[in-house]
């Protein structure tokens, strides 16, 4: 087998950081020479543990650094290479099919999105994974709204997101409808982002 470009073990691993610190790392594992562009196949594995054990590589959402400095546990935090590398979100599917939505919502020119109904959780889950690069508007469906409220909220979102539907109430879902509205059945994240993605057309 060939030798592997040391820049392309980086990548791949998901270290986006400074190769300059990598190369140090590596060579203090006693795996390689900065003056070496590529490294050994066999070596592969020890390497990516020795930067594993020395970087931890997060993608660039506010959440996600802030959450490094907490599991770092003494290693350097880095960028990540892609953010589905982030080793604080990147295995989340939640975040990715979030990320496809907010990248769909705004070829069409969509920047406020609605959320009536779901539980707690998952709308807090859903705001983590917007970060802020959609306005959300997340409302309990649990809690009474006015027409006039409602009306309010409808004309405020680009998209409404109707999420059903056991802490949702009739009385409360009723007062969204139109062709701003989407309504889904479960309560999966992942639905929601699907949906409101196909909606955008995307
Ligand atoms: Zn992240």
């Amino acid at each position: 087998m060939d030798a592997i470009p040391k820049a392309e073990l980086f990548r791949k691993i998901g270290f986006g950081g400074d190769p300059a610190e990598a190369e140090w790392v590596l060579e203090a594992a006693g795996l390689s020479r900065p003056a070496k562009r590529a490294i050994h196949p066999d070596k592969l594995d020890a390497a990516a543990e020795a930067l594993a054990a020395a970087f931890c590589w997060v993608c660039n959402r506010g959440d996600c650094q802030e959450e490094a400095t907490e599991i770092a546990a003494g290693r350097t935090v880095v960028p990540a290479a892609d953010p589905s590398q982030c080793q604080v979100c990147g295995g989340s599917v939640n975040q990715r099919t979030i990320d496809a939505m907010v990248v769909a919502c705004r070829k069409r020119g969509w920047g406020r999105i609605c959320v009536v109904g779901g539980s707690p959780n998952a709308r807090d889950e859903v705001k983590r994974c917007l970060d802020s690069r959609l306005a959300l508007r997340a409302l309990d469906g649990t809690i009474a709204r006015t027409l006039k409220q409602a009306r309010a909220d409808l004309a405020w979102a680009d998209v409404v997101v109707v999420w059903g539907s056991s802490q949702l109430d009739h009385k409360v879902s009723n007062l969204y409808t139109g062709p701003k509205v989407v309504t889904l059945h479960r309560r999966s994240i992942q639905e929601l982002a699907t949906e409101v993605k196909r909606a955008a057309g995307g």
